[in-house]
Order: structure tokens, then sequence, then C-alpha cells
């Protein structure tokens, strides 16, 4: 079972300057304060009460971590050791900037037994980068990303296509970049323009262009093919909606969506069902199966996969099916040839259709609820 996060954001804390995009205030909904000891302990008690025997992790996000002043390091991750030594704690995760990583600081975390490091990489473009007020280049990502690989670190990516300069191109050569290192997960946002950053500004005196909400579902698809095929999950698409995301006025424009990485999934599962469906002949009768938790990616939001599917190929879709016995990746159809089965996870990054899947008997295994 996954440990339970115990999070604290240090809004902007250690960040040297904003970038464009950047205002954590809104997006976390937390002030920037630096915990103090007896706040982290009872947020901890808090959360072993609220979940026991459930292990714990402490996250530190928001802000840039490794560029904090070296005693508030010490004081935040010097505050969580008797918790680790006494096993209440049982991992601990920062996040921080690409630039403030050199040995020091990862010796440091080493030290402090903190196991994940995200990394805020957003682009490796340096055009991008620039145009982004990053302050920092690509090699700055990838010496972090070799560094802290190299020393046995947990590493998580964040990306944020759509990002000023930002085209679908760059994005993927940017993933493609990324996943050299084999991190061992993805986070993936979508650039919002949030009220109050520069990037509001450009946007209001029409100098950026925010990805429309299909082309960051469209971007988005093609990033998650290619992480999938190279096995490292995506454990994050688009920004989670809280309360201060979602009230009106802050986010200005943008690809917000609550539902953004279902709307990523179901675009995935359409394609490949289309796939499945070029050689049925149209007036067909035809079925869907997919692991059980999936069938609402491929009926889509408000049954949208489904009409296009049917409109396109002119064939009668009787229903979608949860089937155990089907690997998580797998969406098999059923048809008048027999059973063709496609995987979502070896998919041709940037074609439009998947590997063509064999035909293969499999049977007619229908379990659970349909559509
Ligand atoms: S993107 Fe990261 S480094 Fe830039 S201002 Fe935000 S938290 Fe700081």
């Amino acid at each position: 079972m996954r440990p339970v996060v115990v999070p604290f954001f240090i809004s902007h804390l250690g960040c040297p300057h904003r970038c464009v995009f950047c205002d954590q205030e809104k997006i976390s909904g937390s002030r920037a304060a630096l915990p103090d000891t007896q706040a982290i302990q009872e947020k901890i008690e808090a959360f072993r009460a609220s979940a026991p025997g459930r292990q714990l992790e402490v996250a530190f996000y928001g802000g840039s971590f490794t560029a904090l002043a070296q005693e508030q390091q010490v004081q935040l991750l010097g505050t969580l050791q008797p918790y680790l030594a006494a096993g209440t704690v049982s991992s601990l995760r920062i996040s921080t900037r690409p630039d403030a990583v050199d040995h020091a600081a990862v010796s440091l975390l080493e030290r402090m037994g903190v196991g994940t490091v995200e990394l805020g990489v957003q682009s490796m473009n340096d055009e991008v980068l620039q145009l982004s007020g990053r302050g920092h280049a690509s090699q700055d990502s990838e010496q972090a990303l070799a560094t802290l690989k190299g020393r046995g670190f947990r590493v998580g990516v964040q990306l944020m296509p759509g990002l000023p300069g930002d085209t679908l191109e760059n994005s993927l050569t940017s993933l493609k970049r990324v996943l050299q290192f084999a991190p061992s997960f993805l986070r993936i946002y979508p650039t919002l323009v949030v009220e109050g950053t520069e990037l509001a500004e450009l946007y209001r005196r029409g100098s950026y262009r925010p990805l429309p909400l299909d082309e960051a579902v469209a971007w988005c698809k093609e990033l998650l093919k290619l992480a999938r095929r190279a096995g490292v999950p995506v454990v994050r698409l688009g920004l989670q909606p809280t309360e201060e995301l979602e009230t009106p006025g802050t986010i200005l424009a943008g690809p917000f969506h609550p539902a953004f990485g279902q709307l990523v999934e179901s675009e995935l599962c359409c394609d490949l069902m289309a796939s499945l469906l070029e050689e049925t002949a149209p007036g067909s009768e035809v079925s869907f199966r997919c692991t059980p938790g999936r069938i609402s990616d491929l009926v889509g939001q408000r049954r949208r996969n489904l009409e296009r599917l049917t409109e396109l190929f002119a064939v009668r879709i009787l229903k979608v099916t949860e089937d155990a016995a089907l690997d998580r990746e797998v969406i098999a159809l059923d048809g008048p040839k027999g059973v063709r089965l496609g995987s979502l996870a070896d998919w041709e990054p940037g074609g439009e259709t998947p590997a063509a899947p064999a035909f293969v008997n499999v049977g007619h295994c229908h379990v659970g609820r349909g559509v």
C-alpha cells in the first residue's frame, strides 16, 4: 500500500525569482511559510490519527527546497529524523529546481534520509526556458538528473507543455531527453495563465497564446504514449483542482479541466478503439472490453467516444464491459471477425494508430457492468 503523503507547501521559498507562469500560493492555496518544529509535529500526529497503521511520507512541495539556506533545510529535515528512526514516517520527499542540485545539496538530502526528489524541469528547450524566465538551461536539468540518479534517488520530473515558445515537437523532444535518464515518474502540467503572473501580462498584451483545451489534450496524449512506451508512469496530468484554483478569476486562460487526465486517457483509448475498428465492415455489431475501472475512459465524457466511433465507422457498438482477465493496458474488440486486441502501452508515439494488433481468439468473457 502506498504511504499517505503529509504535505507541506513552502510556496516560492528558496526560489531565486518568480518564473513567468508561477504563483504557487494560488496553485496550492497555501501561503509561503516555513513550518516550525511544532507545526510539523502536529501535522504528522494528525495524519497518524486519521490514517492509523498506514505508512507516512513527508513531502515539501511548492518551492525550491535545496535552494533554502542550509540551516533551514537542516531544521526541517532534522525535525523529521526521530520519526524516520522510529518508523512513524517511512520516507521523505522534496521538490526543487534543477540549478539548485549540486553534490553538496544532494549529500545533505542523503544524510537526512530523503528518498525522492521532484525536479521542476518544465522544458528541455533553452529558448522556452529563457522565455519562461526559468533562469537556468536544459544542461542544468541534465546535470541534476544525472547527479540524482547517480546517487540512487527516486527522481520525479515535472514538465509543462505549452510554455511560451513551445511546440508539440519541442515538448516531445523535452520528454525524450528526460526519458534518457529513466526518471521514476512524471508529472505533466499543461501551462495555465494564472492571474497576477508575468504570463498573465503577456497574455493580456497578446504576446502569449495558451493552448486551447483540445490541443493540450492532443499534446499530452502524445507525451503519455511516449512515457508509456518507455515504461515511466505519469502520476499526474493537469493540475489538481483546488478551491483557490477554481475561484473565478484565478485562471485567466488556458486548458484547465478538473478531470484533465481522464480527458487524455479517454482520447488515447478512442484512438486505439478506432485502430481496432479499422477492418470492420460498416453495419457490423461490435463490443469492447477493458480492465475493470477503465470503462469511462473508453466511453468518453457524455459518451463522446462511442458517438464518434459509431459515426466514423458506421458500426453499432453494443456494449463496453469490464474483463478482469485482460492486462491493464489492453482493449479488446469483439467483432464479426473474432477478437482483436490492442495495447495502450506499445503505441507508436506520434502516429495516428497503434502498431497493428493481431487477431487473437481469446474467447468472449464479459465480466462486470456494461454501458
Ligand atoms: S516554477 Fe519553481 S522555481 Fe519557478 S517560481 Fe515556481 S516554484 Fe519557484
